[in-house]
């Protein structure tokens, strides 16, 4: 089976994929980590990121080096932020797709997989047996996304973290390529007065 899991920032999408992964023995992957990595790359390269242009952002994505999908690094806000800036490029994205269907038609556990993003019910995988879009209200976004940066050592601001959440929510919604918005057959599950084992739980009534 294969279920897919998009929505915005903080809204808790990546702990219920993780959780659900888990739960069922399925392959998890955050696909997010993968533009935030490339988000890294870039940094790491030392090139002046306002002056890049699509062709050289696409060489970073097609060289990506995995590990860095699991470096803490990616974490910051300055990657989060770069990250959905790369977002918008539709070649970046071509090559980010490739990757993640690959996973999901051959997931290692050979079970099953769970993604999460922006598009996986939309673009990524229209086909998958199931999909939750997961939202919540901004200001408890923005709280939850202030708590996570604080127990990880970053200092983070509430109403920097809001402001933002507010960008990249506006940056993801209006590209013109694979915007985020939920599948028309998408569940979406409102996280705003829940916590984790109440979502989890109410994904898998639904599966
Ligand atoms: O999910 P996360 O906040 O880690 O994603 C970082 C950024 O990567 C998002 O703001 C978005 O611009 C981009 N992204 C995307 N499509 C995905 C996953 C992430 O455009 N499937």
């Amino acid at each position: 089976m294969i279920i897919a899991i998009d929505g915005s920032a903080a809204s808790g999408k990546g702990t219920l994929a993780k959780e659900l992964a888990q739960h069922l023995g399925y392959d998890y992957l955050d696909t997010g980590a993968l533009y935030r990595a490339v988000a890294l790359s870039l940094i790491n390269s030392g090139m002046d990121e306002n002056n890049i242009t699509e062709n050289q952002m696409v060489k970073y994505a097609s060289s990506l080096n995995i590990a860095l999908t699991r470096s803490a690094k990616i974490r910051s806000s300055a990657v989060a932020n770069l990250a959905s800036k790369i977002a918008v490029m539709p070649s970046v994205r071509a090559k980010l797709l490739i990757f993640q269907r690959e996973l999901a038609e051959a997931p290692p556990s050979g079970q099953g997989a769970v993604l999460d993003g922006r598009d996986i019910g939309t673009v990524v995988l229209p086909n998958a047996d199931l999909k939750f879009f997961i939202d919540a209200d901004i200001n408890i976004r923005a709280d939850r996304r202030t708590k996570e940066l604080r127990q990880a050592g970053q200092s983070a601001m509430f109403c920097e973290v809001l402001a933002d959440l507010r960008m990249r929510d506006h940056r993801d919604k209006s590209r013109s390529v694979a915007p985020l918005r939920a599948a028309d057959d998408a569940i979406t599950i409102d996280t705003s007065n829940l916590d984790a084992s109440a979502v989890l739980q109410m994904a898998l009534a639904y599966i």
